[in-house]
């Protein structure tokens, strides 16, 4: 029998990038998955969100693996659309077992000229959108004694940097949010978790806007040019990371044998935890 057979797994932000790799890895071991995204770009985010496309592309993936598969494109900023698609599953696949609160932003500005809506989008999808994922999911755990939560922070949970201050201060409070939540929810079976990833090789990285803020000396910076950049921000001598090196440890969190792991954050920053408290 799969690993994840019988199980059901909620993944916000799952059209694409790292959410993508995490849908398709659960059905390819046995679970049937909810997915979510915006598919629509903000005005305040410097780069394409995905689209509906990617958001079916993904769905096939995990369709092509025997599993079912329910979407919806919504904000997870907004706790109704989650309260909505959560009872969506339940009513289609009976329960959640797995969340994984992956969807996620990143805006840039130094904190003097940060906007007023720069900030509340990543404060929106960053961290009031994880806190509405467990929010929606964790009733129907309490209920049935069993959940697994994992929730994605960054390397940037653990420290600051230039024009980082409102994706930051929102990943830190990720941890916050996860740390807590654990001890809420350790009397009925679920665990939450949180991973710090370090730079991983998704649209969020690899983009004009934050190639040109790495190399601001040149005027169409390429992969090659901003990778000792992000090397930099790693300890191992690598610029990023792929998706599938998060799924590792989500499957790991994920699993019902990881019960007795909780309100902890695994970085997988190639070394740069070495760096941070
Ligand atoms: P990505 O941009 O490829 O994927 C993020 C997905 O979330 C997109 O499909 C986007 O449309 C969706 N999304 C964004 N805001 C949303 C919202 N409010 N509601 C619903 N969907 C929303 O980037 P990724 O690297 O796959 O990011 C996944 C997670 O990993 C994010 O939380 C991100 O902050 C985090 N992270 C990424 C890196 C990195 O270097 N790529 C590093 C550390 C942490």
């Amino acid at each position: 029998m799969s690993e994840f057979e019988g199980r059901v797994a909620l993944i916000t932000g799952g059209a694409r990038g790292q959410g993508r790799s995490h849908a398709v890895a659960l059905a390819e071991r046995g679970a049937d998955i909810v997915l979510c995204d915006r598919c629509a770009d903000s005005p305040v985010v410097p780069y394409p969100l995905a689209t509906e496309a990617d958001l079916e592309e993904t769905a096939e993936a995990v369709r092509a693996t025997g599993r079912r598969c329910l979407t919806a494109k919504l904000d997870t900023a907004d706790r109704p659309a989650m309260d909505e698609l959560v009872a969506q599953a339940h009513a289609e696949f009976g329960r959640i077992d797995i969340a994984v609160a992956n969807a996620g932003v990143s805006v840039a500005a130094p904190v003097q000229s940060m906007t007023e809506a720069q900030w509340a989008e990543a404060i929106g999808s960053n961290l009031t959108g994880v806190f509405n994922t467990v929010g929606a999911v964790a009733a129907g755990m309490v209920e049935r004694g069993y959940g697994r939560i994992v929730t994605i922070s960054s390397m940037l949970g653990r420290a600051g940097n230039t024009n980082m201050a409102a994706y930051s201060a929102s990943k830190w409070g990720v941890i916050g949010l996860t740390k807590s939540a654990a001890l809420d929810l350790a009397p009925h079976g679920i665990t939450v978790n949180a991973i710090a990833p370090g730079n991983i090789s998704t649209p969020m990285i690899h983009n004009d806007f934050l190639y040109g803020l790495m190399r601001p000396d040149l005027e169409h910076p390429g992969a090659d040019d901003v990778a000792p950049v992000f090397q930099s921000l790693h300890a191992q001598p690598v610029p990023w990371l792929d998706p599938e090196e998060i799924t590792r440890v989500v499957l790991f969190f994920a699993a019902e044998a990881s019960a007795h792991i909780s309100g902890t954050v695994l970085p997988v920053d190639a070394g740069n935890a070495g760096r941070v408290t």
